[in-house]
């Protein structure tokens, strides 16, 4: 079995937990870095608001996705399984700065085993809610279908729009990154890929 490649820090260890107080601290001097007045009345609750939105930006960080995968129930269909327009949020990891989209996943089922499909959105929010690449978002949760369902293929694009793209920069406003992983079936087999990505981008709905 493959170690989680999903935990901060250094491979294998747990994430340290949240810590509010440190957060509220390092907005606090974020604040006084820029040249504001922390004291002054309009910024006063702002730390503490920074934190708790931070706080759940990041809470993939602790969660698992195997919590969630790892509820199957077995059917006797091993067709194709899709679920398209997954709205997640993001934190790019190079700014801190939100990535809001879209996933949309494919996955062929084995032995019978399939998820709810609310399970496959948790798996997404696991996964998109820490400091992320989109990149990385895009096979992580690819891998984990393949790794927790035993799915014979999975296949996940995923839709982006990076707010450091459109806010700073080159200032880009609207522009969509566009990012595929395929795993089993789904990489060896260029038809099928090709029809499931028909499928899952389907536009007109
Ligand atoms: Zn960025």
């Amino acid at each position: 079995m493959i170690a989680p490649l999903h935990l901060a820090g250094e491979p294998g260890s747990q994430p340290r937990p949240f810590d509010r107080p440190r957060a509220e601290r390092a907005v606090r001097e974020l604040l006084a870095a820029l040249g504001e007045d922390p004291d002054r009345e309009g910024l006063l609750e702002t730390p503490a608001r920074v934190a708790r939105a931070y706080q759940e930006l990041v809470a993939g960080l602790h969660d698992d996705a195997a919590r969630h995968l790892g509820r199957v129930f077995s059917q006797r269909s091993e067709d194709l399984v899709t679920l398209s327009d997954i709205e997640f949020t993001s934190l790019c990891e190079h700014h801190l700065l939100p990535v809001t989209g879209r996933a949309h996943i494919a996955y062929l089922p084995a032995n019978g085993q399939v998820v709810g499909l609310s399970k496959l959105a948790r798996t997404v929010d696991v996964f998109a809610r820490r400091p992320q690449m989109q990149e990385r978002l895009t096979a992580e949760i690819a891998d984990a279908i393949v790794e927790h369902l035993d799915a014979r293929g999975a296949l996940v694009v995923v839709e982006g729009e990076h707010s450091c793209l459109a806010l700073r920069g080159a200032a880009k406003r609207g522009a969509t990154m566009r990012t595929v992983a395929a795993r089993g079936w789904f990489e060896r087999d260029a038809e099928l890929r090709a029809e499931t990505l028909a499928l899952l981008l389907g536009r007109g709905r």
